[in-house]
């Protein structure tokens, strides 16, 4: 594939710009969709109409100002750039409108230049960017409600389970069935001796995360979501604030862990580095 690439360094380039344009749109969409879900399954919202009513309301209602309602048409629609070329103002109550959707599309982007770059897969990368999708998802319910939203459990599984296949060539094994359930007993051990220090949902999720991760990369992958949860709790502290009386919502570390996770791994691969798997072991 490579000669092939060298062959037509145009081609190249239009899979570069077309790829970082179709992350930019998949942020569109996650970012929305995570917006909906926390407007129609947690807040008020959450007992208009049947459950399909309000699933077509998330997954197909054209993007609308948060304000007035007024639907966001032409070159305001557009990912990233709409932000500032709606002037940051809603065309009809002039609402300001949120930065945050126009970040989190960027960093879909950036998502997709370092994996392409540290994989050189194309397939992959989207992938990864759709696992990305989901973990912002899980993240944002954590980080709002303190809730992770099971239904979005097995797209984590199924676009992670595929992202290790087509990034890494690597397919779950024994290894990481053993991974999976001592990383269960031991988080299901730890929530029945202390129910408020970790949730539930963090007992489920945590090691299907790190079945994801595969082995050795399981350590990797608790270091650092436990890593940062630590330093961003800490940072936050208000003074004379106790550790223990802060809830933290592990959801948004895990997530944050195993995208980092991801990442070292595909950096590991691409060589410029020592391998890291390598070096824990
Ligand atoms: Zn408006």
């Amino acid at each position: 594939m490579a000669e092939y690439y060298n062959e037509f360094p145009s081609l190249l380039f239009f899979i570069w710009i077309g790829g970082v344009l179709v992350s930019f749109s998949m942020g569109s969409f996650y970012s929305t969709l995570a917006y909906r879900i926390l407007r129609f399954y947690y807040g008020k919202e959450r007992k208009i109409g049947s459950k399909l009513f309000r699933l077509k309301k998330i997954l197909i209602e054209p993007s609308a100002c948060e304000s007035c309602g007024t639907k966001i048409k032409g070159a305001a629609i557009i990912p990233v750039f709409g932000y500032w070329i709606s002037k940051k103002e809603c065309s009809n109550c002039k609402a300001p409108i949120n930065p945050l959707y126009s970040l989190a599309e960027a960093v879909f982007g950036l998502l997709f230049v370092v994996s392409f770059l540290f994989s050189g897969k194309l397939l992959g990368s989207f992938t990864f960017v759709a696992l990305c999708g989901h973990l912002l998802i899980a993240a944002s319910t954590d980080f709002k409600k303190f809730s992770l939203d099971y239904e979005n459990l097995p797209f984590i599984l199924l676009f992670g389970t595929l992202a290790n296949y087509l990034l890494f060539d690597s397919v779950p094994g024994k290894t990481e069935l053993i991974v999976y359930v001592s990383f269960s007993a031991v988080f299901f051990l730890v929530y029945f001796i202390f129910p408020t220090g970790m949730g539930f949902a963090d007992a489920i999720f945590a090691p299907a995360f790190a079945f994801l991760c595969t082995h050795p990369w399981w350590i990797f992958f608790l270091n650092s979501s436990y890593g940062i949860a630590i330093i961003v709790t800490v940072l936050k502290r208000k003074k004379g604030e106790t550790l223990r009386q802060v809830p933290i919502p592990m959801g948004v570390y895990f997530s944050i862990g195993l995208a980092l996770t991801f990442l070292a791994r595909m950096f590991s691969n691409s060589g410029l580095l020592p391998n890291w798997a390598d070096l824990i072991l």
